[in-house]
C-alpha cells in the first residue's frame, strides 16, 4: 500500500457531490470545496498530503465543454511531477464523456486519474459521496513495488472502479449510476480493495506523460429510429464545418437500407466527414456486414466503431479530428484501441 509520502492532488470541479439546496431556487447548485472537506473528517486519518484545486466557477457536469477537459488535462500536465496521482470530483450527468476525453488529452499516463462523484449531496445523511470520496483518494494513491496499481483515468462509483473511457451513466436514480458494458470492472471495494490486475493496462514501455491541448468541436452525434426522414439526415450533414459524426445504428450496427439514406451518408464522407458506427445497445459491438442492413454503410465509407460508447466516441473524433490527419491515418486510429476503449 501507499506510505506516508504519498502525495494526492484533488481536483473539484463541481457535481452534486458537492451542492446545497440554494434558498432562492430551491434547486441543487454546486457550492464551495470546503464544505465537501469538512464534510469528510476521516480523510486525514489517511496520512496522505492532500492537495485541493477548485475551480473558479464549479459547474454541474451539464456545463461542461471540451474548454474544461483541456483545462483538466493541463491541470494534470503541470502537477503531475508532484503528485502520486490525481481525484477528479465531477458531476455524474457527464462524468463518462469527461473521463473518455481526458483518457485521450493524456498519452503514456503512468498515474491514477480517479472520477468520483454522488447521486446525493455529500451534507446529506445517507449520502454516497462519502464513500466515493474516500475509495477514490484510496485507489488514486495505492501502489505496488513503488508503481501505481490503476495508472488509467478511471471513474470510481458505489463499490467498482471502471476503465474511464468504457462507462456510461445508466441509471439516474439509484447509486449506481455507471456501468462498463463491453469491459470488466478494474476493481471492487469491499472490505479490501481487489484489484483485477489482468483488465488494468501497464505499458510495457515507459514513455513521457504527453498531453495534448486541442479537440475538435465540429462533430455531431445522429440517433436513428424508425421512421427517420432525410430532412433530419440533411439538417446534421449539411451542419457547416462539419467534420465528424457519430452514427448511433441498430443492434450490430444495422440502418435502414434506403437509397437516400445511403446516399446522405455517402454525400457526408465524400464531403469528407469521418462517419463512425457505434450502437445503440448498451452492450456489444457493431460488426458490420453480418446483417445486409450494414452493407450500405461499408459502401458509403462509414467506419466501425467496434465497441466503443457513444460517449468514448464522440471524444475519441472530437481528439482524433483536432490532430489533422490522413483519411487513411484517420480509419487506422479510430478502429485500433488507443487508451483501451475498445477491443481490439
Ligand atoms: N446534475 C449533476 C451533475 O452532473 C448530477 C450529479 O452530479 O450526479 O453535475
Amino acid at each position: 500500500m501507499a506510505n506516508s509520502g504519498t502525495s494526492i492532488l484533488i481536483i473539484y470541479t463541481g457535481g452534486t457531490i458537492g451542492m446545497i439546496n440554494d434558498p432562492e431556487t430551491g434547486s441543487l447548485a454546486p457550492f464551495d470545496f470546503d464544505h465537501v472537506m469538512k464534510q469528510v473528517p476521516e480523510l486525514n486519518k489517511f496520512g496522505f498530503n492532500l492537495t485541493t484545486i477548485t475551480f473558479e466557477e464549479v459547474v454541474d457536469s451539464s456545463n461542461i465543454t471540451p474548454e474544461i477537459w483541456i483545462h483538466l488535462a493541463e491541470l494534470i500536465e503541470r502537477n503531475y511531477e508532484k503528485y502520486n496521482g490525481f481525484v477528479i470530483l465531477h458531476g455524474t450527468d457527464t462524468m463518462a464523456y469527461s473521463a473518455s476525453a481526458l483518457s485521450f488529452l493524456l498519452e503514456n499516463l503512468g498515474k491514477p486519474v480517479v472520477f468520483t462523484g454522488a447521486q446525493l449531496p455529500i451534507g446529506t445523511l445517507r449520502t454516497d459521496g462519502k464513500e466515493n470520496f474516500i475509495s477514490a483518494i484510496e485507489i488514486a494513491a495505492a501502489s505496488k513495488n513503488n508503481q501505481p496499481i490503476v495508472p488509467e483515468v478511471t471513474i470510481f462509483f458505489e463499490n467498482k472502479l471502471y476503465r474511464g473511457n468504457r462507462t456510461r451513466k445508466h441509471n439516474a436514480d439509484y447509486f449506481d449510476a455507471f456501468r462498463s458494458y463491453n469491459y470488466p470492472e478494474l476493481a471492487k471495494a469491499g472490505i479490501n480493495i481487489s484489484y483485477n490486475f489482468s483488465a488494468i493496462h501497464y505499458p510495457v514501455i515507459k514513455h513521457e506523460l504527453k498531453v495534448y491541448h486541442e479537440l475538435e468541436r465540429n462533430v455531431a452525434i445522429l440517433k436513428l429510429f424508425p421512421g427517420i426522414t432525410p430532412e433530419v439526415v440533411d439538417a446534421i450533414i449539411h451542419i457547416e464545418g462539419l467534420k465528424g459524426l457519430v452514427l448511433e445504428s441498430y443492434g450490430s450496427g444495422n440502418a435502414p437500407s434506403l437509397v437516400w439514406f445511403i446516399e446522405k451518408l455517402k454525400e457526408a464522407v465524400n464531403k469528407g466527414i469521418v462517419v463512425l458506427n457505434v450502437t445503440q445497445c448498451s452492450a456489444g459491438s457493431v460488426e458490420m456486414g453480418v446483417y445486409e442492413t450494414s452493407l450500405g454503410l461499408i459502401e458509403a465509407g462509414v467506419i466501425s466503431g467496434n465497441d466503443i460508447t457513444t460517449e468514448a466516441a464522440i471524444c475519441k473524433l472530437m481528439f482524433l479530428l483536432a490532430q489533422k490527419l490522413s483519411k487513411q491515418e484517420m480509419e487506422v486510429f479510430l478502429t485500433k484501441s488507443m487508451r483501451g476503449e475498445i477491443n481490439g
